[in-house]
């Protein structure tokens, strides 16, 4: 049977964080846009801490208004502490990059459904519970095959596809892009808690993150919202975790209670929420783009969760893909290999290398040492606030040369 065939500009597939600021960023220049989401909104989705730079798209793609009204717990930065004795802050206002000094840490169904929701008044056409299948390519403009809430199937052709599927990761799987991630496969553990915490050394306004007492691969981040409640959750490769039960509750309990900061910090905490855990959600593809399609946010690469840059890069990549078809759509020259691709992955590279400096403990060495000058701190905080694409910061120009010489510094004064 002939499916019926409809006639867009350009379809996004997933109304996550990077598909509403993509599709919201296209319509605002005056193009159609269908977005194609599998699931209801508010539906539950990991990466709650937002790092500063992801608000420069929120504020381009129209939503900064409605996400500082919204009510979310404002963060200033992110605090580390190992142990009971070493503690760092971070603050975002120290940074050296000129940008956004704050930000939030949201519970992500709510933060994701107020960006489809603000893309939609917008005019951008949301159809939620609707499936992309398949896809083809080969033809002038490509064809997509959704299937509805009801099973019924119907075709897409658009100038552009633009592939913001997440973990659902659409076109790597349909057009063969997956490639490995250079980063071990590690799991995650994780809840919500309601934390009650009296502890006056606990800031709400910084991520906590917490370097296991016994392994330095091992780490824990306490996210804490506006309500009471926070995210928690543990980290580390599988290895890791043949040791401890099999349950997620008494995982995620066993590996808290090891932790001296955290027992202190929860010892009130009412474990009522569900828990959950991912495995190997490290991810990479071949290429960034191809005839008629790009790939956004964590369709395409994810690094890792540890300085929660997933949300950040997602939308950096909307912003740059969308203002680059905005160049295509009139007639000017675009080289996506360059100017997305390789723009993109400088950034994503310069996490890359903290990413691995945090895991082999180079960069735990430096973030620990208690008399880093001023000036370098200030630099590393703009990587931590997102800013990894900022080249007159020594510490993304030159990042794998300047974490080795400093990380040797910071070891050998320790
Ligand atoms: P998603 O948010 O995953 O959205 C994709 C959407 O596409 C979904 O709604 C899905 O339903 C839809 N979809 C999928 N398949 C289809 C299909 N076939 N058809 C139609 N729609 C489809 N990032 C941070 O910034 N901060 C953090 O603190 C942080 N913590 C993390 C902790 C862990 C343990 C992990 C694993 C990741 C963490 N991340 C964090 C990363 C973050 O989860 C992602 O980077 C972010 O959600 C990516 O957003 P996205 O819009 O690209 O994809």
């Amino acid at each position: 049977m002939e499916l019926t065939l409809e006639q867009r500009k350009v379809v996004v597939i997933g109304a996550g964080p990077s598909g509403s600021i993509a599709a919201a960023i296209l319509k605002r220049k005056g193009y159609d846009v269908l977005v194609i989401e599998k699931q209801q909104f508010p539906r539950f989705c990991i990466g709650e801490s937002l790092l500063s730079h992801c608000l420069d798209f929120i504020e381009e793609a129209g939503m900064l208004e409605a996400v500082q009204q919204a009510g979310y717990q404002v963060k200033h930065g992110a605090a580390f502490g190992w142990g009971d004795d070493r503690y760092v802050e971070i603050d975002f206002r120290d940074q050296f990059t000129q940008g956004k000094t704050s930000t939030f840490q949201v519970k992500r169904g709510e933060f994701d459904k107020l960006l489809a929701d603000e893309a939609e008044k917008q005019g951008v056409e949301i159809r939620y519970q609707e499936e992309i299948m398949d896809g083809d390519f080969n033809q002038q403009r490509p064809v997509l095959t959704v299937k509805k809430h009801n099973g019924e199937l119907y075709q897409v052709q658009s100038d552009f596809v633009l592939d913001a599927s997440g973990y659902g990761r659409v076109l790597p799987r349909l057009l063969d892009l997956e490639t490995p991630s250079s980063l071990a496969v590690r799991k995650a553990v994780f809840t919500h808690v309601v934390d009650r915490i009296d502890d006056p050394q606990f800031n709400r306004e910084k991520i906590l993150i917490t370097t296991h007492p016994t392994y330095r691969d091992v780490w824990f981040w306490s996210i804490p919202f506006s309500d009471g409640v926070t995210s928690l959750g543990v980290v580390g490769e599988l290895d890791r975790f043949k040791n401890y039960p099999e349950a997620l509750e008494a995982c995620l309990k066993q590996f808290v209670n090891e932790a001296p900061n955290l027992r202190r910090i929860f010892k009130n905490a009412q474990w009522s929420n569900p828990f959950r855990t991912l495995v190997g959600y490290s991810a990479n593809v071949k290429k960034l783009y191809g005839k008629n399609f790009a790939l956004l946010g964590n369709a395409a690469e994810f690094l890792d969760p540890v300085f929660s840059s997933g949300v950040t890069i997602g939308m950096r990549s909307s912003s740059m893909a969308a203002n680059l078809l905005d160049q295509q759509f009139k007639g000017q020259a675009v080289n996506w290999e360059q100017d997305f691709s390789e723009q993109l992955k400088l950034g994503v590279e310069t996490f890359r290398t903290y990413v691995e400096g945090w895991y082999d403990g180079r960069f735990q060495d430096v973030i620990y040492y208690k008399n880093t000058q001023f000036e370098i701190r200030r630099m590393i905080c703009s990587i931590l606030a997102g800013y990894a694409w900022d080249t007159k910061n020594p510490y993304v120009a030159e990042h794998k040369r300047r974490l080795n010489v400093l990380a040797e510094i910071c070891r050998a004064d320790s």
